[in-house]
Parts: C-alpha cells; sequence; structure tokens
C-alpha cells in the first residue's frame, strides 16, 4: 500500500537505504517529528542491498577507525536497541599483509589499540589454528581484530524500517526527488515525482546517487562509480559462521561466512571496473570474476578447491574524491546535509545515523569529531590517503 502523500515534513531524507533509513530512525528516536523518506526506487534497492556486510574496523587513517569502532560498538546492542534483528556476529577479522602492506598495518593496529579496539599482531599459529589449511606464502604479518563482524545487510535495514515507522516515519517508495527548493540559500524542501514536500531540513543519502543531489544544489561532488562484485561458494565441509573473516592482502581477497555453511567474497580490483552513471550496470557477476575468486580462494585456503559456486551479484558504489565518506553540512546550502559513504559504509550506517540526528537537532555531533570528513577538506587540501596500495578506500 503506497504510504499517504505528505507536503510538509520536518526533515526529507533522500534515499531509503541504510544511511537514509538510519538517520530516519535516530532522528525519529530522539523526538524528531515529521520525518519523510523519499526513495526513487524501492527500500534497500541501491547499494545496501548488494552489500558484502562486513563490519570492519580495517582503515589505515585514525578517524576512519574511529567512525568504524563507533558503528561497531552500535552494532553490538542494535538489536536490543531497534527491536530487529541485524545477523550481527562478531566473528572477527584477520588480514594478512605482503611486506608492502606490513608498516601499514603496524600503524592500524596501534591505532585501534589506542582506541580500545580488541586488535593485535598475531603470530602465524594463531592464524594456522583457526585455519589450518591456510597458505601464507608472500604474508609477512598477520593482524586479528576480535571485535569486529559482520551483519545481514536487508535484516539490518528492515530493523531499521520497522522501528522508524513504528516511530511515526513515512517512506515513499517509487518516488524520486528531481530538485530542491531553497530560499536565499537554505532548503525549503524538494521536489519530486510525486509533487513537492516542504521541509526544514534535507539529508542526502543518496549513495551512488549523491553527487547528483549535490549538483542539484550546485555543489560539485565528483564521484567515480564502481561496480563490485561478490560471489557465494559452498565449501565441501561447511564453514562456521563464526570462522573470521579474513582478508589476503597478496591475493586481493576477502571472504566471510555467509549463513547455511555458505562463504561469501570478493575483492579482485580488476572487477572493479568505472562505469560512467549509477543507473547502468551489469547487476550479474562475470564468470570471469567467479573463476578468479575461485582461484584465488583455493590458493589461500585447501578445503576451497572442490567448493561449489551458489551465486554473484554486482552492485554500483560512487567513490568519492579521495575514497572516504563526506558528512555533513554543505557550502552555501543550508539546511543540506550530506550523508555519502564513498562505497565502504555498510558498517558505517548505525553511526552515520546517528550523527546526522546530532548535526540536525543539536548543531553539532557528540558521538565523535567529524571535522576530517568535511567536504571543506577538499578545498583544504587536507585528503585521505590509505597506506595500503591495492585498496585506496582502506
Ligand atoms: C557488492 C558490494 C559489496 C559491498 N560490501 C560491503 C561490505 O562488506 N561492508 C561495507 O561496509 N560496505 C560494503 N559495501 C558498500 C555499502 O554497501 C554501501 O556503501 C552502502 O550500502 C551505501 O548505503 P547508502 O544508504 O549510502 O546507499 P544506497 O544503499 O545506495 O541507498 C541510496 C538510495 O537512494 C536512492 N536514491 C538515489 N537517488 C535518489 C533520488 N534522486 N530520489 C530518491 N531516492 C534516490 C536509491 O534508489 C537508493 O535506494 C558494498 C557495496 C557493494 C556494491
Amino acid at each position: 500500500m503506497p504510504t499517504e502523500w505528505q507536503d510538509q515534513a520536518e526533515v526529507v531524507v533522500i534515499g531509503a537505504g541504510i544511511h537514509g533509513m538510519s538517520t530516519a530512525y535516530n532522528l525519529a528516536a530522539r523526538g524528531c517529528p515529521n520525518v519523510v523518506v523519499v526513495e526513487k526506487g524501492s527500500i534497500g534497492s541501491g547499494a545496501t542491498g548488494r552489500s558484502g556486510g562486513i563490519v570492519r574496523q580495517q582503515y589505515t587513517n585514525a578517524p576512519m577507525i574511529e567512525l568504524a569502532m563507533r558503528s561497531r560498538q552500535i552494532f553490538e546492542t542494535l538489536q536490543h536497541e531497534i527491536g530487529g534483528d541485524p545477523g550481527f556476529v562478531q566473528n572477527g577479522y584477520i588480514f594478512l599483509a605482503t611486506e608492502r602492506e606490513a608498516r601499514g598495518l603496524e600503524y592500524v593496529v596501534a591505532t585501534q589499540q589506542r582506541l580500545g579496539i580488541k586488535s593485535d599482531l598475531v603470530p602465524f599459529s594463531v592464524v594456522r589454528e583457526i585455519f589450518p589449511d591456510i597458505n601464507l606464502e608472500g604474508i609477512a604479518l598477520a593482524a586479528f581484530e576480535r571485535d569486529s563482524g559482520y551483519a545481514e545487510p536487508q535484516s539490518t535495514l528492515m530493523a531499521y524500517v520497522d522501528k522508524a515507522r513504528e516511530l511515526g516515519v513515512k517512506i515513499h517508495q517509487d518516488t524520486r526527488v528531481v530538485n530542491l527548493l531553497t530560499s536565499n540559500g537554505r532548503m525549503t524542501g524538494v521536489e519530486t515525482t510525486r509533487g513537492k514536500i516542504r521541509c526544514e531540513h534535507v539529508v542526502a543519502a543518496a549513495g551512488p546517487w549523491n553527487s547528483q543531489i549535490c549538483a542539484m544544489a550546485r555543489i560539485s561532488l565528483p564521484f567515480r562509480f564502481i561496480r563490485l562484485q561478490e560471489a557465494v561458494v559452498r565449501p565441501v565441509d561447511g564453514y562456521s559462521k563464526f570462522l573470521p573473516t579474513l582478508h589476503c592482502e597478496k591475493r586481493v581477497l576477502y571472504v566471510r561466512p555467509e549463513t547455511g555453511g555458505l562463504v561469501l567474497g570478493g575483492g579482485t580490483p580488476k572487477a572493479e571496473e568505472q562505469w560512467d552513471h549509477p543507473d547502468r550496470f551489469r547487476e550479474t557477476a562475470d564468470p570471469e570474476f567467479v573463476v578468479e575468486f575461485a582461484q584465488a580462494l583455493s590458493a589461500t585456503m585447501n578445503r576451497f578447491a572442490n567448493a561449489d559456486f551458489v551465486r554473484g551479484w554486482a552492485g554500483i558504489g560512487g567513490m568519492t574524491p579521495d575514497n572516504h565518506p563526506v558528512i555533513g553540512a554543505l557550502p552555501g546550502a543550508s539546511r543540506l546535509w550530506l550523508a555519502a559513504d564513498s562505497s565502504h559504509g555498510f558498517k558505517l550506517g548505525p553511526v552515520m545515523g546517528r550523527l546526522m540526528a546530532e548535526l540536525i537537532l543539536l548543531g553539532r555531533t557528540e558521538t565523535m569529531d567529524i571535522q576530517p570528513f568535511s567536504y571543506s577538506r577538499f578545498a583544504e587540501g587536507e585528503t585521505f590517503k590509505s597506506k595500503y596500495t591495492n585498496f585506496p578506500w582502506f
């Protein structure tokens, strides 16, 4: 049943992905009346519905590590907070670095420890104890984040949707925002394919389409659109859902357990192609990607030698100019708030919504300092740089 149209709101959130729904929920939970979410497709039809759901804290810049940590902390109690089950499993995350990445990994672990994350550099014997069939050839250093995990993206999203609706949030699907309405540089509403909605604040949580929303306010946020692929396989002997997620730099591979004894993964950069538009991309996994993934997987662990391919898919992501999130206010567009995660941010959904609600309702953030994620960093030359070569968004 379509939601009854409403032409007035306090806040309009553009996009019903993880960031939009977390924002809507957090606003409503803090007493903000009249929150309306406008979604051009259906709930979860963007990147969120195709996400791998890995909740790691492995980043090579301190502000990113803190952002990921704050979100992981929310995941730990999310079911208690919102009722629905996000399927969060705290299985841990093992990062295997080559010599080239080793110094970066030492920095990461030291920074994580300073923030209180349960992370250590571990001897190879610890990795072998967990994965007896692992091939560590070419690996220089291993780190183990014991409190990282993964969640089920659709379940997490729907848990936010259900709670937000219960708190009075309205969600208009099949409704595209085509313009932003302003007066004297201040947001006054949005124009959609179903009509106008007048409002006090607009949140751009449109994933890869955020650059289009910014362009409506004449703000340049050039995105690269990257197609990311995932595959699910079934090892012959099954796979415990508590085995740690494994990231192997040498084989540019990541894998995590999936329910039902399955394994989900991806990560070969060759398969991450740039596309010219977020609405035009191949949604199925390429056969070459599946073959490369299977080869990398069986070269990493023997148990995958005869694994069955179950399914594969692709999603589109929007990468910001320095591959890291842009969060908060935008210049020259008062009361337009941006929640752009740069395509590695399912894990950041819980904290993003909290930060957005704080910004809108308090005019500042309490959870953490978000200045490093400001749009102004591009003009000020304070951009992020990854310490890893294969993964510029780490
Ligand atoms: C294959 C793949 C694997 C991934 N794996 C991981 C992972 O393991 N861990 C992790 O942390 N992240 C991962 N990510 C990234 C993560 O999924 C995304 O960063 C995150 O889901 C983005 O959420 P979002 O809410 O910003 O955007 P989206 O989920 O894309 O939602 C944005 C919504 O806005 C809507 N919209 C756009 N324009 C308009 C408009 N004009 N009017 C109305 N609505 C509009 C869209 O239809 C869409 O539903 C992965 C991504 C992909 C594609």
